[in-house]
């Protein structure tokens, strides 16, 4: 007999993109001619970078000749993108990651949703609320979880609230953590937190022996000087912090797939009897078992993003969705409308106007203006009276969405 993992069974079906794709649907079927605006993707729409392209063309000819045809790679990475990797990201931000703390990959997705392979199922989770639902929804897959209650907070995960109330600024638990998801900047609210504050997180690893799982698949939006670049840039982070980066919204590579993860050779978890395990060591084993790398032609159109015109046309693309962030934020608040993020972010997290709730107010912007975004309250409990307007639109459209938002009137 088939035995399932029963885990799976308690998740409740991934309503959020589909409610709103057949509320789209059902739109357009009775409104064939309106013009709908979707800003509600997070996905990229610009092309990736022509140096990745050029250094794609390349490796797809050496592909085709025996004498530099390359098979299975070591899964870790190719020495040249690591070596990029190090020297970009982290030795020119004096901080001090050596090649064999990162690990390459196709993508932060499955990096975020696979570590807890390596991490024992009492640990208490906490996350930030809204949030990213692949932490969630993986935790759930291997029972560390609970159970989903009905006020839609799983009973073991400890939700960390991050709303205009408290500047979405999480406060520490009340109750001993042990792994903690921090996502920034953050999707989806698109706000930051400063030097100090994530200081604050990374003290209070350092005191409980917990463990923080720094995303920061949007590090490339990062404007503002006192937000940090890498948890690394925080004392004692080596420590405790295992960080995600992702190409995928830095350089357009959301169907290209690269990423890597760092865990810090100094990162110990430990054994029930307390023994210190490293954690570099457990990845490294997980990795090389599980994954077979990322191909060769990838980690060369990575490597390109390093190069001087690679970084150039990748500084540019930033830049114009950074644009596109602005017009919306600028926009909405000329409205009255409560904005936040959009500042180093893609993301812009509006307060629904009067007290409406998140379907309400997509459901007023579908209806009247022909603007998609997406609810906050698929993204967690807390996201309940917020909506979130990506700026990976063009720069017509976006311009256009603006202009129909000074007809709201509500
Ligand atoms: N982490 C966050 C917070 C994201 O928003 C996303 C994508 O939307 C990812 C990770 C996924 O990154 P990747 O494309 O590298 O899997």
């Amino acid at each position: 007999m088939i035995l399932i993992n029963e885990n799976y069974t308690k998740l409740p079906g991934s309503y959020l993109f589909s409610d709103i794709a057949r509320k789209v649907n059902e739109f357009k079927t009775a409104h064939p001619d309106a013009n709908i605006i979707r800003l509600g993707i997070g996905d990229v729409t610009k092309p990736l970078p022509q140096a990745s392209i050029e250094a794609m063309h390349k490796a797809v000819d050496e592909m085709a000749d025996a004498a530099t045809f390359r098979g299975y790679g070591p899964e870790q990475g190719y020495d040249f993108l690591v070596n990029a990797i190090v020297q970009n990201d982290y030795k020119d931000y004096r901080l001090d990651i050596s090649t064999d703390e990162v690990f390459v990959s196709d993508g932060s997705k499955s990096d975020t949703g696979n570590i807890g392979d390596i991490l024992g199922l009492d640990n208490i989770v906490a996350i930030t609320d809204p949030v990213y639902p692949v932490y969630v929804d993986t935790n759930v897959m291997v029972g560390r979880a609970g159970n989903l209650q009905d006020n839609g907070k799983w009973s073991k995960i400890v939700y960390l609230p991050c709303t205009a109330e408290n500047d979405f600024v999480p406060s520490l638990p009340t109750d001993k953590v042990d792994i903690i998801y921090l996502c920034y900047p953050n999707n989806p609210t698109g706000t930051t937190l400063t030097k100090d504050q994530l200081k604050v997180w990374v003290d209070y690893a350092v005191e409980n022996k917990a463990l923080i799982l720094f995303d920061s698949a949007y590090e490339a939006f990062i404007t503002e000087s006192d937000v940090p670049h890498s948890i690394y840039e925080i004392e004692g982070a080596k420590e405790v912090a295992i960080e995600f980066r992702s190409f995928s919204k830095t350089a357009g590579f959301t169907g290209t797939r690269c990423a890597y993860t760092v865990v810090p050779k100094t990162l110990m978890g430990y054994t029930k009897a307390g023994e210190k395990v490293s954690l570099n060591k457990l990845w490294n084993r997980r990795h090389t078992t599980k994954f077979n790398g990322v191909p060769y032609i990838i980690q060369r159109a990575a490597e390109a993003c390093y190069s001087t015109e690679g970084k150039k046309q990748v500084k540019a693309t930033i830049d114009y969705y950074l644009n596109n962030a602005k017009i919306i934020r600028e926009g909405l608040a000329a409205q009255g409308l409560q904005v936040y993020g959009g500042v180093n972010s893609p993301y812009i997290w509006v307060k629904t106007p009067d007290r409406m709730t998140s379907w309400g107010f997509f459901d007023y912007l579908l209806n009247e203006l022909n603007i998609v975004g997406t609810p906050g309250v698929g993204f967690g409990p807390s996201g309940e009276g917020y909506l979130r307007l990506t700026a990976f639109g063009t720069l017509d459209n976006t311009k256009e969405a603006v202009s129909r938002l000074k007809n709201i009137s509500l």
